[in-house]
């Protein structure tokens, strides 16, 4: 059995220590298979809806967004409010919803309290019926928002982009797909998320296995029985079934494979922290009296983004995990008489608070899981902040399953798969059905990921342009590449724990942009070198990379595997002064008017 929690500091990270390293592996996010193009791709087709023959499309539009996820869905609909009616998305999946489309596994369910995470609440009426609202509400909801902005008129879904060229002179980008489509237009986003991409194990022999398999985003209703909304999968209950991965999709899942399954085998390299959920339903009457007014869900998101980032606030609203890790470390701090207030006794006390919170989640293991064994087994050992952190008042229960094996790897990982099954710490176990909760590439090159090049001004290529680094202002506009806009965090708010919100800002940003070249007769939007370089300069006074700060953690795809970080990687930050004020100063350089160091043609 693995030691027992350790309170005394210097044998803690001691012990992280022990199980980064071994866990660090060199190939890095090279151990993993990109599926597209390989006998592996079928992993890929969409269990969920068919595709639909169609006709190539070759006309043109007023922008093109990529992606038809939040990013995509929360722009169209400034847009659409700005009155810019020409707009089409550009969707690989059957519909609207992003990660919410394919992510249909039984539990799935937010982990960012739903008010402040499912976007245009107020807009569209709807009251999330959850603190923590499940996946199909949350489709539901992105369909939602595609018919009241009517952004289903002109969408194309099914459809992968190939190919993007910015034509310097008609002033437009020329837009190519996998289904022939050759169209232009005059601007363009780009939303596709960072974990969009199904990555899988490379394991020796994952072609050969005889029994069924899919990957946890392609969920096979057909095979278990069961649906999205958690209806028992009737269908594995004779069913000797192997989950590879214990990471947050696996945390959800798992409670509904452990009560289905005839047997099921969880192989586990790394376990994750999981600390109480604590999901209730809405309570109307609270909402009505107490949220609801004008500007409500603008109110929550701000407070929200103050709260998690430690601000001076004077109440927290939405009181999720996140909010109350960040109000622990906040008290701590403010604890501290005031002249032992310099960074280093900040950071020890962030770092105290740390120790304590991971020691009360091991804790957590200890008195709910009945098998000792099992319990110090999913124990998580290093800080919180190492992984994506998880809430969930089921999963450690799940164990205690008469049919459910954890199968601990000791941070090895599963050796091979064989016709028959898995092969962990020597053992074959035989199955009927593989699993992989296996995850999404992240660290890898942004072109590969998203299978399209960016041609921009003068055949500059994307690739080239940020081959030493990302290069944006704001992290929206990138010089050389006129009329597009980015959506993501990076460079701009960053904000991690809520990823909506920057795609809220950012959405209005982009409309009100357009609307102010249409309105002045401007063909083109590009920012200025000079803006763009300033912009830079600006990130590297900031506090540095993320990945820099998480070396040593365990490895994952938050500090790319474990790995040096890699050519640029230092400008994947927010802005220095953190969200909250990022937030405001694009608020302001929106309603200015002046839109300093962009160039309008
Ligand atoms: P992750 O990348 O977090 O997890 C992949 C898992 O596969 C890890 O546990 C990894 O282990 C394991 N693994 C990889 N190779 C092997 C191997 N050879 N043997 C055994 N295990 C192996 O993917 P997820 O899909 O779980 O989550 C991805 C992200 O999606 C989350 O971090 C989160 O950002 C998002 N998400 C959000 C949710 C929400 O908001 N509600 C819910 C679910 C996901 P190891 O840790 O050792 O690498």
């Amino acid at each position: 059995m693995a030691a027992s929690v350790s309170t005394d500091k210097h044998s803690l990270r001691a012990k992280y220590l022990e199980e980064r390293d071994k866990r660090l592996r060199p190939d890095g996010n090279e151990q993993y298979l990109r599926l597209a193009g390989t006998s592996l791709a079928h992993y890929l087709a969409d269990p969920y809806m068919p595709v639909v023959e169609r006709e190539p499309v070759t006309d043109h539009v007023t922008v093109a967004l990529i992606g038809g996820g939040f990013a995509g869905l929360i722009t169209g609909a400034r847009l659409k409010e700005a009155g810019i009616d020409d707009v089409r998305i550009i969707e690989k999946a059957g519909d609207f919803g992003g990660t919410w489309y394919w992510n249909r596994y039984p539990g799935a369910q937010c982990d960012t309290a739903s008010f402040v995470y499912m976007p245009l609440l107020e807009e569209t009426g709807h009251v999330p019926t959850e603190k923590y609202a499940h996946g199909p509400e949350i489709l539901e909801h992105s369909q939602r928002i595609g018919k009241q902005f009517h952004l289903y008129d002109n969408a194309l879904f099914h459809t992968e982009v190939k190919d993007l060229k910015w034509d310097s002179e008609r002033s437009v980008w020329i837009v190519r797909t996998d289904r022939g489509d050759a169209f232009t237009a005059q601007y363009l986003t780009m939303g596709t998320g960072p974990l969009h991409v199904p990555k899988l194990p490379g394991l020796d022999g994952i072609d050969d296995f005889k029994g069924h398999s899919f990957h946890t985003s392609r969920w096979d209703y057909g095979y278990t029985g069961g649906d999205p909304s958690g209806t028992l999968m009737e269908k594995l209950a004779d069913k000797r079934v192997g989950l590879i991965g214990t990471g947050a999709t696996a945390v959800q899942c798992v409670p509904h494979l452990a009560k289905a399954c005839g047997e099921l085998f969880v192989f586990q390299r790394t376990p994750s922290s999981v600390d109480v959920r604590g999901n209730r339903p809405t309570d109307m009457a609270w909402f009505e009296n107490e949220v609801l007014e004008p500007g409500w869900q603008q109110k929550w998101l701000d407070n929200f983004a103050a709260n998690q980032t430690m601000q001076r606030v004077s109440e927290d609203l939405v009181q999720d995990g996140w909010t109350e890790l960040a109000g622990r470390v906040r008290s701590r701090i403010r604890g501290l008489p005031f002249w032992k207030m310099t960074p280093k006794n900040m950071l020890a006390a962030f770092e105290d608070l740390d120790d304590e919170k991971m020691s009360e989640i091991r804790a957590r293991a200890d008195e709910t899981v009945s098998d000792a064994e099992t319990a110090e087994n999913l124990k998580a050992w290093y800080r919180q902040l190492c992984k994506r952190p998880c809430f969930h008042d089921e999963y450690l229960q799940a164990f205690n399953e008469p049919g459910t094996t954890l199968v601990h790897t000791n941070g090895k990982g599963v050796e091979r798969i064989t016709q028959n099954g898995i092969v962990a710490n020597g053992q074959e176990y035989p199955l009927d059905c593989i699993i992989y909760a296996s995850g999404f590439e992240v660290g890898t090159d942004i072109t590969g990921r998203n299978g399209f090049e960016l041609t921009g001004r003068d055949g500059l290529k994307l690739s080239d342009a940020w081959a030493d680094g990302m290069k944006t202002m704001h992290g929206i506009h990138t010089h050389g590449f006129p009329n597009l806009f980015i959506l993501g965090g990076f460079q701009g708010g960053a904000l991690i724990s809520n990823v909506p919100h920057n795609f809220v800002e950012a959405g209005r940003t982009i409309a009100m942009m357009v609307r102010h070249a249409i309105d002045n007769g401007h063909k083109e939007i590009e920012v200025t070198q000079k803006a763009q370089d300033g912009w830079i300069k600006l990130l590297r006074r900031g506090r540095g990379n993320l990945i820099g700060a998480l070396s040593d953690c365990t490895p994952g795809y938050y500090n790319n595997e474990g790995q040096p970080a890699g050519t640029g990687s230092e400008l994947q930050v927010g802005y220095p002064k953190g969200p909250v004020k990022f937030f405001k100063f694009l608020k302001q350089w929106r309603e200015s008017g002046r839109f300093k160091g962009i160039a309008f043609r």
